[in-house]
């Protein structure tokens, strides 16, 4: 007879093989899937930063221990190892089309004071995936890898998870299958999300770049076919940067965008004696968080149930506590105990933690920018104006609250000077649905899974947050 596990998680990303340990080490017998052949190897474009070290991400402080090879998070006391490589990242600039760049944070003085200003490292997410399997071992988790799931049934005792010919019979199911989640998908999780737009992502490992080690960088290019925004960071590998181009506008080449960026203007001089060693790619769906991320004896965690993307760090908190509050309700179920609160205690944090802590609509505006302020000109005069560094930070849901809170002071100037670029700002303060609402109207989501997602059609501003919107702008003019 088939094993039956106490759990069964699918996605072994950073949330999935936290919440394998966890579990593993409650002494739960648990299950992890995935659909790679080589579950450490990582094959999708992303930064591979620890975001946030300069302020509480997710209620907790991130440190990096090199003495130790760990990564911990405290006060809630998460550890795990880290063995691998890592450079420190002390500024993050936001360079305007023209060049200038708006810096959160100066590396030159990041480096005199050393690691406690640190705003984020990078590190090598395949070794941290290498340490993640080592320690599930440890603690006896199954590991399979090659089985991508296409089937998640609940039963009245629990939940058979299928895939790539072959099941898997569990008390609960931890569904920690990422972005484009298809157990979510299936499951009917995402029927009241609102979705967004996809973020398309091609990028680049490159040498032989000649920038900061110890910035990253974001700009935009405004190109023929749409919008488009740079994002690099070093690895953490000598002389080494990752290289990559976004856009949340389907219609973009962004194969034509990332040339644009490697060859004119003034990135193109930062690769004049560059080559590529690696290239990836990714999309990822874009909706609001699952509230309700409970049903059915199914848990989606992490990016699975987020807004775009939860980082890393935020990925290991979901997995750690998925894993203890599932170790929980296996023991009350065992124990037959009446009250049962295991799984609130993880729902109950999500709601707090992610949900409700976060504005997920200043998150979405990271991507937009471009669509407010319509002319390349146009940018380059607002960010123009924003000579002095602001408070360094790399952190998502931060610097663009650092950044419009200072572009807010210098709204009389702009309104005196350039009124044209001073209505556009003022859309950041529309309803930010009806900003989007083009790229939402063109695009569709994507699932990881075998069910094609419904295309959640744009439903159109609301009259209330219309008149909220208008209210702001009459008394702005005033
Ligand atoms: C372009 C880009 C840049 C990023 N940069 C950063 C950064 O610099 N710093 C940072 O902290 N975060 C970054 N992120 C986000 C970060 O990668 C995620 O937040 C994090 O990996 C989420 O972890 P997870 O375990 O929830 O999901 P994932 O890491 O996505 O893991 C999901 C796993 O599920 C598996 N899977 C999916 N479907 C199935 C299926 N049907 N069957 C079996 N297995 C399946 C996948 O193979 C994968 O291994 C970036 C993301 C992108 C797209």
């Amino acid at each position: 007879m088939a094993k039956k596990y106490d759990v069964i998680i699918v996605g072994a990303g950073p949330a999935g093989f936290m919440a394998a340990r966890t579990a593993g080490e409650n002494g739960l017998d648990v299950a992890l899937l995935d659909k790679k052949k080589d579950v450490t190897s990582f094959n999708r474009s992303g930064a591979q930063t620890l975001v946030s070290m300069t302020e509480p991400y997710m209620g907790n402080l991130v440190v990096l221990n090199p003495r130790d090879n760990r990564i911990s998070l405290s006060p809630n006391g998460l550890s795990l190892k880290y063995d691998g490589p890592y450079r420190n990242l002390y500024a993050w600039a936001f360079h305007a089309p023209s060049g200038h760049p708006v810096r959160l944070g100066v590396a030159d003085e990041g480096r005199e004071t050393g690691e406690i200003a640190r705003v984020g490292v990078v590190i090598d997410k395949e070794v941290l995936l290498q340490n993640m399997l080592e320690e599930v071992k440890a603690v006896s988790v199954d590991v399979f890898p090659g089985i991508s799931v296409d089937r998640v049934t609940p039963t009245a005792e629990g939940v058979i998870v299928e895939g790539s010919g072959q099941s898997f019979e569990g008390t609960y199911c931890i569904a920690a299958d990422g972005v484009n989640s298809g157990i979510a998908e299936m499951l009917g999780f995402n029927e009241d999300r609102y979705y967004w737009c996809n973020l398309n992502v091609t990028s680049h490992y490159m040498s032989g770049v000649d920038a900061d080690p110890n910035t990253v960088i974001t700009s935009s290019g405004y190109l023929d076919d749409g919008k488009v925004l740079f994002f690099m960071a070093p690895r953490p590998y000598e002389g080494e940067f990752n290289v990559q181009v976004l856009s949340i506008d389907p219609r973009v080449n962004l194969k034509k965008a990332m040339d644009h960026f490697l060859t004119t203007g003034f990135t193109g001089e930062w690769f004049k004696n560059a080559k590529k060693l690696r290239s990836m790619s990714a999309i990822c769906s874009c909706y609001d968080p699952i509230e309700e991320s409970f049903k059915d004896n199914v848990l989606v965690i992490a990016d699975a149930a987020s807004t775009q993307e939860i980082e890393n760090i935020g990925a290991l908190m979901c997995g750690w506590r998925a894993g203890s509050a599932v170790s929980a309700a296996v023991r009350e179920r065992n124990l037959k105990l009446r009250k049962m609160t295991g799984i609130s205690t993880y729902t109950n944090w999500w709601k707090e933690a992610f949900c409700d802590s976060y504005d997920h609509e200043a998150y979405m505006k990271n991507w937009i920018l471009t669509f407010v302020l319509t002319k390349a000109e146009r940018m380059s005069f607002a960010f123009g104006l924003l000579d002095a560094p602001l408070r360094a930070n790399f952190n998502p849901y931060t610097a663009g609250k650092i950044m419009g809170a200072k572009m807010a002071t210098l709204q009389p100037v702009i309104a005196q000077e350039r009124p044209d670029i001073w209505l556009e700002l003022v859309r950041l303060r529309w309803p930010l649905k009806e900003v989007y609402s083009e790229v939402t109207r063109i695009s569709k989501p994507i699932s990881d899974g075998p069910i094609a997602p419904k295309a959640r059609g744009y439903p159109g501003t609301s009259r209330e947050a219309w008149v909220k919107s208008l209210g702001r702008f009459l008394k702005e003019k005033k």
